[in-house]
């Protein structure tokens, strides 16, 4: 297992749809694992193939509940169902999220309160998680990144402005640039 560099934003990687996973094999689980090993050490709750650079239908979770529950897992060729979003004020306190490939950035954004995820395991074999909350946006976090989109796309005004800001201050929004977890700077 390897932690993997994970792109930054403006690698087409990122912004491109992936394909569906076709072939449940060993490349497949051990990538998975590579996934899992990279988003803790990033420290992460999420982390899309298409982050470290592979154009799949896959992402892994990983994230522990106000209960102290864990809930992780990897989602393949996941098919997500979401309740309509409120439209009530946002709270920067409680709505900003982060992305690995936005690293170091944080803006609000209305998500959902309510997914049900619905995905294959690394066996092919069908599996359903209905998620409230945090959860919740992890998957529709993830679930975007599938698409090709990232949370930075979806944001509102002033915070669209404010994270293309933050995208020419730190350099980003170009090809080729990663970073890797465990080491303290963003490398290209
Ligand atoms: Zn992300």
């Amino acid at each position: 297992m390897a932690v993997l560099p994970i792109r930054i934003s403006g690698d087409p990687v990122l912004h491109s749809p992936a394909a569906p996973v076709t072939a449940f094999d060993d490349e497949l689980r051990a990538l998975a694992g590579d996934m899992f090993e990279t988003m803790d050490a990033a420290p992460g709750v999420g982390l899309a193939a298409p982050q470290v650079g592979v154009p799949l239908r896959l992402f892994v979770y990983g994230w522990t509940d106000d209960d102290d529950v864990l809930h992780r897992g990897v989602a393949i060729n996941p098919v997500l169902w979401i309740s309509p979003a409120s439209i009530d004020e946002l709270d920067e306190d409680e709505e900003s999220e982060g992305c690995l490939s936005f690293p170091g950035e944080r803006f609000p954004l209305r998500r959902s309160q309510s997914a049900i995820l619905q995905a294959v395991d690394l066996d092919g074999e069908p599996f359903e998680v209905r998620a409230e909350g945090w959860l919740a946006r992890i998957f529709q976090h993830e679930f975007d990144h599938l698409d090709g989109v990232l949370y930075v796309d979806r944001l509102r005004h002033p915070y669209g402005k404010a994270s293309a800001k933050a995208s020419r201050k730190n350099g980003w929004g170009v090809p080729g640039l990663s970073w890797l977890p465990g080491r303290d700077h963003l490398e290209d």
